[in-house]
């Protein structure tokens, strides 16, 4: 066994507007940006050891979160990291930033294979990764994209532990836990090691995407037992009204207005891809609660080195307004 080991994360009560509320603080995790859920999920392959493996193999967004990460985890393994991209946007090629210049920095090889998955007939980046890359390549270790796979229960699992002590040492009444999902990994293990209700909102696709990414990774809908997270929706779908859109990686202005408040009232930074939905859903799922005696943890995911470059984005488009 090696000893890498991630700890604990602190929890917070916070106040934000009329709401009063714990954060989880897992963007405090860890060591060397190594942090969030990615950290969670990745737990497992940080404190096992892999005789013979020299190199891990994984795709999916030069910005992502992940990217980032898995460098880091690479470097601290001894590793080479070689993560493949679709494609990478003419901007951040000019100029790198967030979590596509760290990783860089940190000695990621991103490999570049849009044009040769079209040449190979394969559907998208991780078919031709299954096809072509990994039958070639000895000592490797493949992570599919976002870490979507049962690997990632290790590290969750230690995280529900951390929540359910935490409750019970400070004694609190009715907790639900909530948190955005994109692939839904998270919330799904999550779900299945806390014994109180966890809430989430698809922030990629929507909550008929996200379940059936659930189904992929469990069938345990039918077992009572184990359910899957509850999916919050826009309240306006709720009550017949068409709700507003919100597409993964667009800007709103409502989502940088939420997050700033977040910042100067809790003096917390969130994470701007996910958490503004989060937050948003989260409020109105409390409104419609009541006067309900409810303790919610918000789990920050960390993330912030995307922060970076959604920043520069926002900035652009108040300019141009
Ligand atoms: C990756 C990420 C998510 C989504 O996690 P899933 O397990 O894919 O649902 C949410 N928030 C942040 C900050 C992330 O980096």
């Amino acid at each position: 066994m090696n000893v890498l080991s991630l700890g604990h994360s602190p929890i917070e009560k916070v106040q934000f507007k009329e709401y009063e509320l714990y954060i989880k603080r897992d963007d405090l995790l860890g060591y060397h940006g190594f942090n969030g859920n990615k950290a969670r999920k990745l737990h497992f392959y940080l404190c096992n050891d892999f005789p013979g493996i020299t190199r891990l193999i994984s795709y999916g967004s030069a910005q992502s979160n992940m990217l980032f990460s898995l460098s880091v985890l690479a470097k601290l393994k001894g590793w080479q990291l070689d993560f493949y991209v679709d494609h990478i946007a003419e901007n951040l090629k000019e100029n790198p930033c967030g979590n596509y210049a760290e990783a860089l920095k940190t000695g990621a090889k991103v490999h570049v294979i849009g044009s040769l998955v079209k040449k190979y007939g394969a559907f998208n980046t991780e078919n031709y990764v299954q096809k072509r890359v990994l039958p070639e390549v000895e000592n490797a270790l493949y992570i599919p994209e976002g870490g979507r796979n049962e690997k990632s229960e290790f590290g969750l699992k230690l995280l529900a532990n951390e929540l359910i002590s935490w409750v019970a040492e400070e004694k609190i009444p009715n907790p639900k836990l909530m948190l955005p999902s994109g692939t839904g990994t998270t919330a799904l293990y999550l779900q299945k090691y806390l014994p109180f209700e966890v809430l989430t909102c698809a922030c990629v696709g929507g909550a008929e995407y996200l379940k059936q990414q659930f189904s992929e990774l469990s069938d345990n809908e039918t077992n009572s037992l184990q359910p899957y997270p509850t999916i919050l929706i826009s309240a306006d779908s709720s009550i017949g009204r068409n709700p507003k859109k919100h597409h993964f990686g667009k800007l709103y202005p409502e989502f940088f207005e939420l997050w700033q408040e977040l910042l100067e009232q809790t003096n917390i930074t969130f994470e701007l891809l996910y958490d503004p939905l989060g937050w948003l859903r989260m409020m109105e799922y409390l409104k419609g609660q009541g006067g309900k005696e409810i303790n919610m943890i918000y789990l920050h995911q960390g993330g912030l080195l995307g922060n970076e470059s959604m920043l520069q984005r926002y900035q652009k488009m108040k300019k141009n307004r």
